[in-house]
């Protein structure tokens, strides 16, 4: 299969389970995640209109980050609109992975969002490498549903405290929370999983646990993709169903 065969039946997965839910296909963003792939294939992903791409560990994104988006001066505005959609083909990095605290220094000003933050002395580190290069960066709170060991991410009950905890890291801004399913699990044993984080979303709000609204979920991989757009997802991250492996 080609890289536009794959799109058209990603689109066609995604526009169907819009259908079945009353949901718009503009609601929702792809994160490609080309963590598997070259910078080759990754910037053949970008022609094809995906800019937002997703990478798990900076030893791994450095050489095609620097392919990519090295030769450019212009740092991605942490500020901007997140929703609007850039006019060129300048890719947003997305750090999708667990971000070791001594990396932030690497990861900040280059990757727009972090999907993985779960822990407050991240925040702080996030937070001083924003101040420094004056930017606020998109954060995603990491929640660990399914309550798997080998996870990471927060307990639910851990969230609200977790939230107030982070308001003084004015460089960090929550925009809404990340999960990933049970490994090796049928897309249907996700779909309590997903619709668990976007019910602890809405609490969040309800409670005005934080100034602003979260409106963001970053849930749904390439299995697990179709239930997630039905639960609510507003950011997908396609890795293998989309980029190939
Ligand atoms: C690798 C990865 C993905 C994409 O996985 P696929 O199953 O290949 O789509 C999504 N999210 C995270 C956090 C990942 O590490």
């Amino acid at each position: 299969m080609t890289l536009s065969d794959r799109i058209g039946q990603i689109e066609a997965a995604i526009q169907g389970a819009c259908e079945r839910s009353g949901r718009t296909r503009e609601e929702i963003q792809i994160v490609a995640v080309t963590k598997y792939v070259s910078a080759e294939a990754a910037a053949e992903v970008i022609q094809h209109g995906f800019i937002h791409l997703g990478e798990n560990r900076w030893q791994v994104a450095e050489e095609k980050w620097e392919a990519i988006s090295g030769h450019s001066s212009s740092q991605p505005d942490g500020q901007a609109d997140f929703h609007a959609q850039p006019s060129s083909n300048t890719p947003v990095w997305h750090f999708i992975g667990s971000l070791q605290t001594n990396k932030v220094k690497e990861v900040i000003g280059k990757f727009t969002y972090i999907h993985s933050l779960d822990r407050i002395s991240l925040a702080q580190a996030i937070h001083k490498r924003a101040e420094q290069l004056n930017l606020i960066v998109p954060c995603f709170i990491q929640v660990n549903v399914s309550g798997e060991d080998s996870k990471h991410g927060l307990s639910p009950e851990e969230l609200p405290a977790f939230l107030q905890e982070l308001a003084p890291y004015k460089g960090v801004r929550p925009i809404g929370l990340m999960t990933m399913a049970p490994l090796d699990s049928e897309p249907e044993q996700a779909r309590p999983v997903f619709r668990r984080l976007r019910q602890l979303r809405d609490e969040l709000n309800e409670r005005r646990i934080v100034e602003h609204r979260l409106t963001e979920l970053s849930m749904g991989m390439s299995g697990d993709y179709v239930v997630a757009v039905e639960e609510g997802a507003t950011w997908l991250r396609l890795g293998t169903a989309l980029v190939g492996k």
